[in-house]
């Protein structure tokens, strides 16, 4: 089909209908920010959205490209006072264009790769990471790099080479077990999502997060058979694809006999909890808002169980970037600092625009690199100007980038997640330090 032929009718009016068009999001928007262009604002795509779906307008690949510009950080949904759902407004969109738009031969042979063949299935996704690890543990990496041979390719990948994540050495399940009982009585019986990228780049804050929580009474399961959380299909417009590994995942935890699911990166949990209202007229719907009731962020999880606080002393002075789908998307802000306040000796640093995206934004920085970059930029500004020696993420996209930022910025700032920290203080702790 033809994309000028299409409108957007699927959209729920009560969806659109919501934004009294006041402007309150503007300065909040890292788009409209950089840009001053009304179309590039949040206010902006709603009314060319709705025109959309009111047929006024033609389904054009002017629209197309600005709601792909669109960083989906959420930070307009804080702002809002109307309480406009703008994230279910833009994923609705992606998905509907997703679904009605023609697209080129290669295009789709790389999204069913991407999609299908590496985030499907974690054993191919490991295999191409050790290949990597591989790659950047001989200096062949650093070599391609140091000369930009990937120029010779072409301008995007010379773009996107040095975006990617260290490889850990270890992925998760050579480090834990599929179970680890409780230290001590145990209160709760929680499941670990390793995640897919989480679980080949940062699979110590894995094990950091099932050591800290057996520390605080819960027997802790972490199934090997376990699939991607599905984020990165909806997020694409696959949501056939997401529904999928939803369901393998509610069998695959024993969704009815855990406490909670416990997450560490914070775009995956943020896609879990909206899960059981996305998926709500779905056949399996009971299933899919099972697994969303019972979805916690690691922080919030600790917060609420009251979690034990650590008797050693770091001495460390650290900074903390509000992930976008932690901050606004789940609107949990006070969980991670009550984490690192909690340790003695630390020091938390406030940044600038903590809550200010940092330009990973799912795949944005591989598909809108020089915006993305823009935003890195500011958000490095921010954290050299607390002095801090770590910054403290938790999310893995995140992570990812702000690592690229100070590699480039040559700085010699350390990145953890806030449960890395607290392990640590646990660990310090363990060995009377
Ligand atoms: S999600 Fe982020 S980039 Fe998109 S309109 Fe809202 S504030 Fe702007
Ligand atoms: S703040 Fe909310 S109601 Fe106001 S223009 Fe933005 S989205 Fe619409």
């Amino acid at each position: 089909m033809n994309p000028s032929e299409n409108t957007l009718p699927t959209i729920s009016d009560d969806l659109l209908l919501q934004c009294m068009h006041c402007g309150m999001c503007l300065p909040t928007c890292p788009t409209y920010v950089l840009t001053k262009r009304e179309r590039s604002s949040p206010r902006g795509r709603i009314r060319l959205i709705k025109s959309m779906a009111e047929g006024k307008l033609n389904f054009t690949h002017e629209f197309i490209t600005e709601m792909n510009f669109c960083l989906d950080c959420r930070a307009c949904e804080t702002a809002c006072p109307a309480g406009v759902h703008y994230g279910r407004i833009i994923e609705e969109t992606r998905r509907v264009i997703a679904e009605t738009t023609k697209i080129s031969y290669k295009t789709r042979i790389l999204r069913r790769l991407f999609l299908t063949g590496l985030f499907a299935k974690q054993k191919r996704l490991q295999l191409l990471a050790r290949v990597v690890r591989f790659y950047q543990k001989t200096g062949m990496e650093w070599f391609v790099l140091k000369f930009n041979l990937t120029g010779l390719f072409s301008k995007k990948l010379k773009q996107i080479a040095p975006l990617s994540p260290k490889i850990s050495a270890k992925f998760t399940k050579q480090l834990l077990p599929e179970f680890l009982p409780a230290h001590g009585e145990t209160k709760y019986k929680v499941a670990l999502l390793t995640g897919c990228v989480q679980d080949i780049a940062f699979a110590e804050t894995n094990l950091a997060t099932a050591e800290v929580l057996v520390r605080n009474n819960c027997d802790v399961y972490i199934p090997q058979n376990q699939a991607c959380c599905g984020s990165v299909h909806a997020h694409t417009g696959a949501v056939e694809l997401a529904k999928k590994n939803l369901l393998h995942n509610c069998a695959a935890f024993y969704i009815d006999t855990i406490d909670a699911l416990i997450i560490n990166a914070a775009g995956c949990g943020s896609f879990l909890k909206e899960s059981g209202e996305i998926f709500s007229l779905a056949e399996d719907a009971v299933a899919i808002k099972k697994l969303a009731s019972k979805t916690r962020d690691i922080s919030e999880f600790l917060c609420e169980i009251n979690f034990r606080k650590p008797e050693a002393h770091l001495d460390l002075i650290v900074t903390y970037h509000d992930a976008c789908h932690l901050a606004h998307g789940q609107k949990i802000r006070s969980a991670p600092r009550e984490i690192i306040t909690s340790i003695n000796g630390v020091i938390l640093k406030e940044m600038r625009e903590s809550d200010w995206c940092c330009g990973s934004a799912g795949v944005y920085n591989i598909t809108h690199t020089e915006t993305a970059n823009k935003l890195l930029d500011r958000k490095i500004r921010n954290i050299q100007s607390t002095n801090a020696e770590i910054i403290i993420s938790a999310n893995t996209g995140c992570s990812i980038q702000l690592a690229y930022g100070i590699r480039t910025s040559g700085s010699q700032l350390k990145i953890m997640h806030p449960i890395d920290l607290l392990w640590r203080a646990y660990q310090a702790e363990e060995r009377n330090e």
